[in-house]
């Protein structure tokens, strides 16, 4: 490692520490010419694998990029695509392989892909997950319908549940209540 401030082409580690999350060790170091101290971070090398089998380091920004395709003409700026980059790096890393499958690395983009924008989410997951007609496209949207609608509401129960409603009892809920 080379010395930050004299490119000195050594160092002398004083110290190694694992992160707080144990993905990583910090190093603290001293240059031997110059006497001054930097940190440095090592972190576990994230290969993906690509179907084909070649193997290719991560890479953040190309991830970045990709999503940022899709996310074209919609409301989502530099810097939540940059967290998202974030996420997918963190979500990946928290696997404990170094070896990931290129199919995992388009999971790991959808879920705070949809979060952040629907319309880029079904833009990324029609190329990503192939969609041949319609119907695929239909499917997803359904599926989006569902997941947004308000939760912790009971649905309404229809007329031939009417026995179930009528034992539902709203009292028992209520803090010192005692049992039956
Ligand atoms: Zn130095």
């Amino acid at each position: 490692m080379h010395c930050p401030y004299c490119r000195h082409t050594d160092s002398k580690v004083l110290d190694s520490r694992t992160a707080e999350d144990g993905c990583s060790i910090r190093r603290r170091r001293q240059c031997p010419s110059c006497s001054r101290r930097f940190t440095t971070i090592e972190q576990m090398q994230l290969v993906i694998v690509k179907r084909s089998g070649v193997v290719e380091p991560f890479n953040r920004d190309k991830v970045v990029s990709g999503v940022r395709k899709a996310c074209k003409g919609r409301p989502v700026d530099e810097v939540q695509l940059a967290r998202l980059g974030q996420v997918v790096e963190d979500t990946l890393r928290a696997c404990g392989q170094s070896e990931i499958p290129a199919d995992e690395v388009g999971v790991a983009i959808l879920g705070p892909l949809r979060e952040l924008d629907q319309v880029a989410y079904l833009r990324f997951a029609s190329v990503y997950k192939q969609y041949h007609s319609l119907e695929d496209f239909e499917s997803e949207i359904a599926m989006l319908r569902i997941e947004s609608e308000p939760l912790g509401i009971e649905p309404l129960i229809p007329d031939q549940f009417d026995n179930k409603v009528s034992n539902f009892t709203p009292h028992k809920l209520t803090p010192g209540r005692t049992e039956t």
